[in-house]
């Protein structure tokens, strides 16, 4: 707090409210000066007149300030409160208390804060709006060294509504997100970044959403794409899902009713990785083995697949091609579906193969932000998830009022 710019004129006691109040003035230096842009004003008229803001408690007492809140006429601005140095514009807390609420906000719990400050959640998300904003004003150019992102969609409100992420590979931290899940919304973090750091970018790791890809070709046309690994084997594995549908209607139809409830029950057995199956799973993957080959072809398809990205070394790329071409002449539909639809990631895949780089960290982002969506006020609109996600995840120098 600019403490110099103010002067303590008296300090008492408010029986009725219960609480010190502390009257203070701002110094004639910092005086009439617009509440937005800090402009040497003129005064306009004495406003609302006397103002409290909430401060830091006196133990279990409740603090204010109290000082007068003129209005001053802005040329850009127009009439507007005057600025004080205590606080924030047009809020009802001191810096102090919105700074402690922030700190408390990204080191204790939602109940812990609301407790502690006496003050509903949804003002202690307000705070965490006001103060990551000045946050990030405060940091810098976070994006200056930026060399490998990922880039993804998480889902909030029900999966009503998207946010794209944009995650550094390298340091771990949430660089940017906005609402939405089109190109628009990827363009406008390129826009944020802007052209000399977009020429920057080496490689961008995504989950192969051509809504991503497209925008990332067309802003930073030398960056890689890599396509997550992760979301590669969750294709085989609804392809796979697609041909236990297919045999079991066949059995059905065919009136093999033993078949088609065998056939039924099979899907565990088939989509987890075999080293973690049941004694039971096993003997069905065995009676897949023994009944119907295509089911179990393109059982081994999924596991091939998979076992593409858990071996390491040069040869994965050419296990990849290998398996494309297994795929392409299967015969099994869906599985000559997603080798023509994997083929125009084959490059993408490579990249993936060659750096190494997967979506851990952006899924562990996406992770926390889904746990933050739970303490977000109501998550409405976007900001607050935004601002909560960006003070936790951000990576912004966050202290306790007053300390170095
Ligand atoms: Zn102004």
């Amino acid at each position: 707090m600019h403490l110099g710019q103010s002067v303590v004129e008296s300090v008492d006691f408010d029986e009725d409210e219960q609480a010190v109040v502390v009257s203070v003035r701002v110094r004639k230096a910092a005086r009439n000066r617009c509440g937005k842009c800090q402009r040497r004003c003129a005064r306009y008229d004495a406003g609302a007149g006397r103002r409290r803001w909430r401060s830091l408690d006196l133990g279990p007492v409740r603090t204010f300030l109290e000082a007068d809140a003129p209005r001053v006429s802005c040329p850009g601005h127009g009439v507007v409160v005057a600025w004080v140095p205590w606080a924030r514009h047009g809020v009802g807390h001191t810096r102090l208390f919105d700074d402690l609420a922030a700190w408390l906000v990204r080191y204790t719990s939602k109940t812990t804060v609301s407790t502690f400050l006496r003050i509903a959640w949804r003002s202690v998300v307000a705070i965490v709006t006001r103060v990551t904003a000045d946050l990030d004003a405060e940091a810098g150019d976070r994006l200056a060294n930026v060399r490998r992102i990922g880039i993804d969609e998480i889902s909030y409100k029900r999966r009503h509504k998207y946010l794209v992420v944009v995650v550094d590979h390298d340091t771990g931290l949430l660089l940017w997100a906005k609402e939405g899940r089109d190109k628009k919304t990827v363009g406008a973090f390129f826009d944020v970044l802007g052209d000399e750091r977009c020429r920057q970018i080496e490689l961008v790791s995504a989950d192969g959403a051509d809504w991503i890809a497209d925008i990332v070709g067309l802003r930073c046309p030398q960056a890689k794409i890599c396509v997550d690994p992760f979301h590669v084997v969750s294709w085989a594995t609804d392809a796979l899902d697609l041909v236990r549908r297919q045999v079991w209607n066949e059995a059905r139809r065919r009136g093999q009713t033993g078949l088609a409830r065998g056939l039924r029950d099979c899907r565990f057995a088939l989509w987890k990785n075999p080293e973690d199956l049941t004694g039971k799973q096993q003997a069905k993957l065995s009676w897949i083995q023994q009944t119907n080959q295509t089911l179990y072809r393109a059982y081994l398809l999924k596991e091939q697949l998979r076992q593409v990205f858990a071996a390491g070394g040069a040869e994965r790329i050419a296990l990849l091609d290998h398996w494309l071409q297994w795929a392409a002449r299967c015969r099994i539909g869906p599985f000559t579906d997603l080798a023509r639809r994997m083929r125009r990631y084959r490059d993408d895949i490579a990249n993936t193969l060659t750096h190494n780089l997967s979506n851990a960290r952006v899924e562990s982002v996406n992770t926390k932000i889904r746990l933050l969506e739970r303490i977000a006020y109501g998550v409405k609109k976007a900001d607050p998830l935004i601002a909560l996600a960006m003070l936790h995840l951000g990576g912004y120098k966050i202290l306790l009022p007053g300390r170095a």
